[in-house]
């Protein structure tokens, strides 16, 4: 198990801006917490240039040092197959080619995703905005920030803004309250939503400055992002009960990842951690064609049969809608409940293979 709870925790663990000053940036760092194998060494050195290598202090207390399988482990530490995938995109969703403002991606007519930051507490290995997160020339300017709020203010039809990046809460308080007041003074922006993943990285971060600070500008919704039932400690509990008490519904994107989560029996613990944390399994994204992913990815077929074995077998709303994001939006993937018409019937089938029909209203 991971040796985190046996060692004592430095001064200043449970401060956010420590963890940040403190992170995991090269393999004499990681030594610290686990040998590296030879496959983890050589890939830190072959991928230096190509995309970062960070890790705080806290979610590296979650691997387990004895197990090169670790699925946090897995989730951070570069492996050398990621130099091998020959159908892997740059940027597979042409997010680029959406982008009617630098930083703001438009796939719906009502709702924008708006990349505020380029930075991570962590870097995922397999981040889908690997082209921009951490790159030091991609840095969001103020000036393009504000360009961005006015094309939301001359753009009546988006209602819903999501904040993304990289991760808006790296941002200070005062920052992320001077967007947010931006944003909240234009009329027709009518929720404000978060995607983070600071209560899974860094869970210190939320801190009660934070909630009082965010539930000013309600509605404000907030995504974060586990993937394993490992990362659901009493930290990010409480980081998640204090984003709750504040009044922001927090929900939960994860990804189908091969040996982090592709199991019916994981799955189903991380939806059942999540609700017993009052967090509500959104999505569920099937892997992008990402460069340097392929050891990542599940048949789309496994996918749909685990989500299917979960239907009937614990809560409904543990069960988050797997997805597959496209340039043209999300796409659900779901087991063929609807079998179709049959005269005056529909036929239908239940989580457990029973075929019911249905007459048909006219
Ligand atoms: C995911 C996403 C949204 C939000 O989609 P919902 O299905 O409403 O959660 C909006 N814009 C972009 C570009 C997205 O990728
Ligand atoms: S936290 Fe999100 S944006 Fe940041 S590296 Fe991970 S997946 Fe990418």
């Amino acid at each position: 198990m991971a040796s985190g709870a046996s060692r004592a925790l430095p001064e200043g663990w449970r401060d956010w801006t420590w963890q940040m000053r403190n992170r995991i940036r090269n393999a004499d760092d990681l030594a610290a917490w686990l040998s590296p194998t030879a496959d983890e060494a050589s890939a830190i050195a072959a991928l230096a240039d190509r995309f970062h290598f960070v890790i705080t202090p806290y979610y590296a207390s979650l691997m387990d040092p004895a197990d090169p399988l670790c699925p946090i482990r897995r989730q951070v530490v570069p492996a050398t197959a990621e130099l091998d995938d020959p159908d892997g995109l740059r940027d597979p969703l042409d997010e680029v080619a959406h982008s009617p403002v630098k930083n703001v991606i438009r796939v719906y007519p009502d709702r924008i995703a708006f990349c505020v930051n380029n930075e991570c507490a962590l870097y995922c290995r397999y981040c889908l905005r690997k082209r921009m997160v951490g790159e030091k020339g991609w840095a969001m300017k103020q000036r393009e920030l504000g360009e961005a709020i006015d094309w939301i203010r001359r753009t009546p039809e988006i209602r819903d803004v999501l904040l993304t990046g990289g991760d808006p809460l790296v941002y200070s308080d005062d920052r992320l309250e001077w967007l947010l007041a931006e944003l909240r003074a234009i009329p027709h922006v009518e929720i404000v939503r978060i995607g983070s993943r600071l209560p899974v990285t860094l869970p210190f971060r939320v801190t009660d400055a934070l909630c009082e600070m965010l539930a000013k500008y309600h509605p404000i919704w907030l995504n974060t992002h586990f993937n394993h039932p490992r990362e659901l400690t009493a930290d990010a509990e409480e980081a998640c009960d204090r984003l709750t008490r504040a009044g922001i519904p927090v929900g939960n994107q994860s990804v189908l990842l091969r040996g982090v989560n592709d199991s019916v029996s994981v799955m189903k613990q991380l939806c059942e951690g999540l609700v017993r944390m009052r967090v509500r399994p959104y999505y569920c994204y099937q892997a992008q064609l990402l460069e340097g992913t392929a050891h990542f990815r599940v048949p789309i077929e496994r996918g749909v049969e685990i989500f299917h074995a979960l239907r009937g077998r614990t809560s409904g709303f543990a069960i988050p809608q797997y997805v597959l994001d496209t340039p043209y939006g999300k796409i659900p993937l779901a087991h063929p409940y609807l079998h179709g018409r049959d005269g005056d019937d529909v036929i239908v089938e239940s989580y457990d293979g029973r075929i019911w029909r249905e007459r048909n209203p006219k």
